[in-house]
């Protein structure tokens, strides 16, 4: 078992990897060359929430392989209980991973995001990453998840990108572990419209500040129904606890 074990440190019930970028590269290529399906989970609060009403999307993430911190909140959340640790996004995880693909001539699938947007990802990306392998691409509207499944097993990529939305880019993957072929998995949310140029990615300031959630949420309103209450909900228990180990 590659050691990584020792940057894992427990957050409100589940073990999150305090690695770098680099530490993370490392790791999938690890992780890509195991003799089964594995899986990389970047966790943020919404996802604590989603956990706390659905056991089947909490025990996935405690079976992932490896979970990272995505967004502010989880990295505010550690700096409460005493770590300091960088965030590492889904996004930009995803775009090295396919970098270190092409690189090393490793086989890559996508799937999710609406039949348009995958399209124009897939075009953007190879043209952005000439040498990028893309064996296999779908969008993330079925109906039989098998079809896909079925797919992915025919291709047999060894990195397969899932941007679907928690927590069902996180179940589509765990119900490919015993359908398709060794590869390592990843769910990139809503990754696959900012490579489309559908969606607009928020400018390095909003990202060095940590504000791309204030970036994305005045550029999509819906999306204050799901940061309010998580965020805030999530951040109070954690002090909660932290109050509770003082005393
Ligand atoms: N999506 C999908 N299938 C669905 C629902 C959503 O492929 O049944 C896609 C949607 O088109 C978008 C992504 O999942 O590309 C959701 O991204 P979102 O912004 O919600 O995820 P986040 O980045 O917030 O995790």
């Amino acid at each position: 078992m590659y050691n990584y074990s020792m940057k894992q440190i427990e957050l409100m019930g589940f073990n999150i990897n305090a690695v770098s970028m680099y530490e993370a590269i490392e790791i999938s290529r690890y992780l890509i060359d195991l003799d089964k399906v594995t899986h990389i989970i970047t966790i943020n609060p919404e996802m604590y929430e989603i956990a706390n009403e659905d056991y089947e999307f909490a025990q996935i993430i405690r079976w992932a392989d490896l979970v990272v911190p995505d967004g502010i909140g989880i990295t505010l959340a550690l700096r409460i209980m005493g770590h300091k640790v960088s965030r590492l996004t889904g996004i930009d995880l995803g775009y090295r991973l396919l970098k270190e693909a092409a690189a090393n001539g490793i086989p890559v699938a996508f799937v999710g995001a609406k039949n348009h947007v995958i399209e124009n990802a897939v075009k953007n990306l190879q043209s952005k990453i000439p040498d990028l392998n893309i064996v296999y691409y779908h969008d993330g509207y079925f109906d039989n998840p098998m079809e896909i499944y079925e797919g992915l097993k025919q291709a047999s990529p060894k990195l397969i990108l899932v941007g679907m939305g928690a927590p069902y880019q996180e179940k589509f993957i765990n119900n490919a572990k015993k359908i398709i072929n060794p590869a390592l998995m990843i769910g990139v949310g809503g990754s696959f419209d900012v490579w489309a140029g559908e969606v607009k990615r928020a400018p390095k300031i909003y990202q060095k500040l940590g504000l791309e959630w204030l970036y994305r949420t005045l550029n999509e309103p819906y999306r204050i129904t799901r940061i309010f209450p998580a965020l805030p909900l999530f951040l109070i228990r954690v002090i909660n606890k932290r109050l509770g180990e003082k005393v």
